[in-house]
């Protein structure tokens, strides 16, 4: 890690601490916060973690999850909080316009800067910082940022409850970003106490009957498949979302399912939203959808899974879409 030692030293006294992380919050992002959050309570810290938007009700169970601020609901506490903060981590990011309406604050806080992350393209916003992108997830880097303090209590179940998360659904169940290192840290963590069965099943076994029945229209109604270019397109619309009364988390886990066909190397999860439309990749192999996001849609992510948007009509998007995806048709074949 770059500057731990003076980053180690800053945290020898009790500091006013914020806890940040993006947009749209997932697993990772929540479960690293909350690890982090756990491990900084215990050094007899001042810990606060402000998520721009709403999470997901399912990762509810997490230990403080009750706690954790939402920018967007309590905008005049947040912004007073950050501007307080002597130390801000920055978590599963690495621009503050991941931030969405955070990054104004942010960008202009005096405060020591740390970045622990696995996304491609970093600002270089940090004073310290863990950046790996051949990390499974965020919370195999706090579980490992952990380690080098060599504290000499357990960690709590909490602690791991809350990185397992994290590594449990950045890496889709241990389907892919997996190296020994990463199995060898969770036989560890398993050792500590944690109960992998039980997470998975509070993670996976989770979904209202509403979100269910999504998954289900999604794949019947609404999947286009681009079967020359191996790929597959799910749209969603503004009456979809209005059809399903489609909520935070609710869209979670669908466009994975369409790498589920054989063949297919790339899947599109389009959702319009009332001031902009979201687009959400996933592929397989050597196929960048991470190159197509930042070049095409405004965005970014990793190799394998990204995001981006558009401030243009859904259709003009669809139609973009597919000019990029037929004018890379050779790396798709
Ligand atoms: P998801 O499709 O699950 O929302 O996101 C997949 C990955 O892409 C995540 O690692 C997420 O952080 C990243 N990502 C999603 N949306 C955006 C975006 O608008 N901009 C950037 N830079 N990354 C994104
Ligand atoms: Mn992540």
């Amino acid at each position: 890690m770059e500057n731990f030692a003076e980053l180690k030293e800053l945290l020898t006294q009790p500091k006013k601490i914020l806890i940040t992380s993006h947009a749209n919050p997932d697993g990772d992002a929540i479960g690293s916060s909350l690890g982090l959050f756990h491990f900084l309570k215990e050094l007899g810290h001042d810990v606060t973690v402000i998520l721009p938007t709403e999470m997901p009700d399912f990762f509810d169970f997490l230990p403080s999850y009750q706690d954790i601020l939402i920018y967007e609901k309590s905008q005049t506490s947040c912004i007073q909080l950050i501007e307080q903060s002597e130390i801000i981590f920055a978590l599963d990011y690495n621009h503050f316009n991941r931030t969405e309406h955070m990054e104004a604050s942010l960008s202009s806080s005096n405060a020591y800067k740390v970045m622990i992350d696995h996304h491609l393209g970093p600002d270089s916003f940090p004073q310290a910082r863990l950046w790996k992108t051949e990390a499974s997830s965020t919370c195999e880097l706090v579980y490992e940022f952990i380690d080098l303090f060599k504290y000499q209590f357990p960690l709590s179940i909490d602690i791991l409850n809350c990185l397992y998360v994290g590594i449990l659904t950045d890496t889709g169940g241990f389907q892919y970003a997996t190296t020994p290192a990463l199995f060898r840290m969770v036989a560890e963590m398993t050792e500590k106490g944690l109960n992998p069965n039980l997470i998975s099943d509070l993670v996976n076994n989770a979904y209202s009957y509403k979100r269910f029945r999504l998954l289900g229209f999604s794949i019947y109604e609404k999947l286009e498949l681009l079967e020359d270019i191996n790929t597959g397109i799910i749209v969603l619309n503004l009456n979809d979302h209005k059809d399903f009364t489609i909520q935070r988390g609710d869209l979670e886990g669908i466009v994975n399912m369409v790498l589920k066909i054989r063949k297919i190397k790339c899947a599109v999860l389009i959702t319009e939203r009332k001031d902009r439309v979201k687009l959400s990749f996933r592929s397989k192999g050597d196929f960048s959808v991470q190159k197509i996001c930042a070049e095409h849609f405004n965005g970014g992510g990793h190799q394998n899974a990204s995001g981006g948007q558009s401030k243009e009509p859904l259709s003009k998007v669809i139609t973009k879409l597919k000019q990029v995806l037929y004018a890379n048709q050779e790396l798709l074949a």
